[in-house]
C-alpha cells in the first residue's frame, strides 16, 4: 500500500459521494481543517460548509477534526461545527489521530482521514490504516514550509487531476 497515494483525489470536501462512502465501510470522518474545510486566513464557518456539516452528522457518521493548528481559531470552528476536536496534532505522527479515533469510538480502519496534504493528512491516513481522500487547498495562503512541500507533493501527484465540481462551477462565491 502505497503511503503517499491519497484513495481519492477530489476538488473539496463537497465532491465527497458520502452514500458511496457509507456504502464501504466508513463510519467516521477524521477532517484537516485549515484549507480543507475553510481557508487558513479565516474562522468564519460559511452557510455551505455548516450545511455540509449537518449532513455528514445527518447521515449517520462521526466527526474528529484533526488539526495541527494551536490557535484558538480550531477550537472556536469545532465548537461553531459541533465537531470533535484533537488540535496540536502534529500530523503525520499517528498518535493524534489514534486519540481521535477513540474518542469517537470508530476503528481506523473503518476512518477516513480527509485533508489537503500529502505528508500530513494522506500520510498520517495511512499510517493508522485509514482510508484517505486529498482535497485541493481552499487558498493558496499557508505557512511557508507547506507551501515548499506543496512543490513536492506536485511531482509526486504527477499531473494527477482532482476528480468533482469546483466551488466556481457549484456557483459558490469563492470570497
Ligand atoms: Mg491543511
Amino acid at each position: 500500500m502505497p503511503l503517499l497515494a491519497p484513495d481519492r483525489y477530489l476538488t473539496d470536501v463537497h465532491a465527497i459521494d458520502l452514500a458511496a462512502l457509507k456504502a464501504s465501510g466508513v463510519r467516521a470522518l477524521l477532517l484537516d481543517i485549515d484549507n480543507t474545510i475553510l481557508p487558513r486566513d479565516t474562522n468564519l464557518v460559511p452557510p455551505e460548509l455548516a450545511a455540509w456539516a449537518t449532513d455528514v452528522v445527518r447521515q449517520g457518521f462521526k466527526v474528529c477534526l484533526v488539526s495541527n493548528n494551536w490557535h484558538e481559531r480550531v477550537r472556536l470552528v469545532a465548537a461553531e461545527l459541533g465537531f470533535e476536536l484533537v488540535a496540536k496534532a502534529i500530523k503525520p505522527l499517528p498518535f493524534a489521530f489514534w486519540i481521535a479515533t477513540r474518542r469517537i469510538g470508530v476503528r481506523a480502519r473503518h476512518c477516513v482521514v480527509v485533508g489537503d496534504q500529502l505528508f500530513t493528512d494522506v500520510l498520517g491516513g495511512k499510517l493508522i490504516g485509514a482510508r484517505t481522500i486529498m482535497v485541493l487547498p481552499l487558498s493558496a495562503t499557508d505557512l511557508p514550509h507547506t507551501l515548499l512541500l506543496r512543490r513536492l507533493e506536485a511531482r509526486i501527484m504527477k499531473g494527477a487531476q482532482a476528480e468533482g465540481p469546483t466551488r466556481t462551477t457549484r456557483g459558490v462565491d469563492p470570497t
